[in-house]
């Protein structure tokens, strides 16, 4: 016991002995709770009538923090930290959320993160606790960022999506002309993209946006830690969408945010103290937290299921093009080996654009295990239309679908493929 347990247990005893004189009523909600340093300062710690079903794995939905004394509430109060995790108050970060930025921030090595509802509102919060003026975006970044950066009157400045570090360079050019000080910029990268999955020159653009100073983030939901660690290759920022294959389950809504520096963590951590965005619901973190050990395991059976998905398409006369930077004829395989080495569940693919629209959708209609969903990682595959704008780099001509290989037998997937590919097969094409 260090010594705040010990003086908290002395006011443990002058409570004990109060409440043994109060009614059963007050016993029945105080009792429990009279040392905070034995229940993390859960108001609800072993649960009363029906949430006691909920309440033992953790501080689910309790929003107030518990202090023994005014003065251990001051001193939470001013650093934002309770004394046993989480912050002093219940709604921006509880134990549960600490415990996961922990261990997802060693896994990056980074400093430390923080954790949000969700992968957009992670890219959001990290956007402004720096409020730049414009940013340096791919040609396929994920979409709805796209409407963030609009609304917050970002300016946006694309590069391509499979950008080289000239090309790259030539984008910077254009930003530096507008905006001088490096406050006002931000280097952005997602790879592989989103939709399309095209590779940039990530260690040309890294080396380009530290010599000029720049701050660089990096969405890395497609890779996840296991496939590749911004923060190793000298990015500032790592962003995940743990909706995906962190949690893994479709049932894990949250976004973490990785910094390298403390004083980009303490901006960002201020930033959702500010606007109370970092509200997890601790059963959320508690299972990100425990599905992380399973991420490579996941990810791995992911990329093999893909990869026997993909075959089949390929060999398929309506097929023009599978969309994969693991496959060996990608424009992107060199890079892709280099930064990511393995694959995850997602590809797509491209329909011969003689096709009828109708024919592609009839397929899709007759797929029985493959949902028609949006986000992906989870355990179930999944199909959805992609409906890209790119400024550099214009998309196939065709019909596109992105597929994600969920955890099902690849078998059944295939034998659900074949009948759902004969409405295709008599396609004239
Ligand atoms: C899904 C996704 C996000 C957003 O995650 P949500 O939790 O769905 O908001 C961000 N970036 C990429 C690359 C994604 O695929």
């Amino acid at each position: 016991m260090n010594n705040k347990v010990q003086e908290s247990s002395i006011k443990y005893e002058a409570r004990r002995e109060f409440l043994a004189h109060c009614l059963p009523k007050t016993r029945l909600l105080q009792e429990p709770i009279f040392d905070p340093y034995l229940v993390s300062g859960h108001p609800n710690p072993s649960g009363l009538g029906d949430a006691a079903r909920f309440s033992q794995t953790g501080s689910w939905g309790q929003s107030s923090v518990l202090f023994s004394d005014l003065e251990t509430y001051r001193t939470a109060d001013k650093c934002g930290k309770a004394p046993y995790g989480g912050a002093e108050y219940g709604i921006p970060q509880t134990p549960e959320a600490d415990a996961v930025c922990k261990k997802i921030a060693a896994l990056h090595n980074g400093h430390g993160a923080v954790i949000c509802p969700s992968g957009l509102s992670a890219i959001g919060a990290t956007l402004d606790a720096f409020s730049p003026k414009a940013i340096l975006i791919p040609d396929n970044v994920y979409g709805p960022m796209i409407r963030f950066l609009n609304r917050r009157r970002i300016e946006q400045i694309r590069y391509p999506a499979g950008a080289s570090a000239d090309e790259f360079h030539s984008a910077l050019l254009k930003a530096r002309s507008k905006y001088s000080e490096c406050e006002d910029l931000l280097v952005y990268i997602e790879a592989p993209g989103s939709g399309t999955f095209e590779i940039p020159d990530i260690d040309g653009i890294i080396a380009i946006a530290q010599n000029a100073k720049l701050r660089t983030v990096m969405d890395n939901t497609w890779a996840s830690h296991i496939r590749f660690k911004p923060l190793e290759y000298g990015l500032d920022i790592a962003i995940q969408a743990t909706t995906k294959y962190e949690g893994g389950y479709g049932d894990t809504p949250s976004g973490v945010v990785i910094a390298k520096h403390p004083e980009d963590l303490k901006i960002i951590a201020d930033e959702l103290r500010a606007t109370g965005n970092g509200a997890v619901a601790p059963t959320t973190c508690s299972r990100i937290f425990h599905r992380i050990d399973s991420t490579e395991e996941r990810l791995n059976q992911h990329a093999d299921t893909a990869k026997r998905l993909i075959d089949w398409f390929l060999e398929k006369p309506f097929v023009t093009a599978v969309l994969s930077p693991t496959l060996s004829n990608s424009p992107y395989h060199e890079r892709f080996k280099r930064y990511f080495g393995q694959g995850n569940g997602l590809f797509s693919v491209v329909f011969h654009r003689d096709l009828p629209v109708q024919h592609v959708e009839n397929f899709v209609a007759a797929l029985n295990l493959f949902w028609v969903a949006e986000s992906w990682g989870g355990h179930l595959s999944l199909v959805l239309p992609v409906h890209a704008k790119r400024e550099f780099t214009p998309l196939p001509d065709g019909y596109i679908l992105r597929f994600h290989a969920g955890l099902e037998d690849y078998q059944d997937l295939l034998r659900d493929l074949n009948q759902a590919a004969a409405c295709l097969e008599n396609s004239a094409i």
